[in-house]
């Protein structure tokens, strides 16, 4: 489901100030499985947690029960 009635807890683009990172040159999640620095338009969203595309994959290949939301403008097909 792609849109929600109720607003997320954490509104899109705000993450709790320990998952940034301005590695990058700008802005950006930390991919809570392997620390990398991620800008958001590659990051991957999890539970609430960004994830690099190779952690996403690892994740999402052995549980098939977790949604994963799609983060704009990337399409997986
Ligand atoms: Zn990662």
């Amino acid at each position: 489901m792609r849109y929600t009635e109720m607003p997320p807890p954490f509104g899109e683009g705000m993450v709790k100030p320990d998952q940034l990172s301005v590695a990058r040159g700008q802005l950006g999640p930390k991919c809570a499985g392997c620390d990398l620095p991620l800008i958001f338009a590659e990051s991957l969203v999890i539970d609430d947690r960004y994830y690099c595309l190779e952690c996403y994959e690892k994740i999402t290949g052995v549980s098939s029960s977790t949604e994963p939301k799609e983060v704009g403008g990337l399409r997986m097909d």
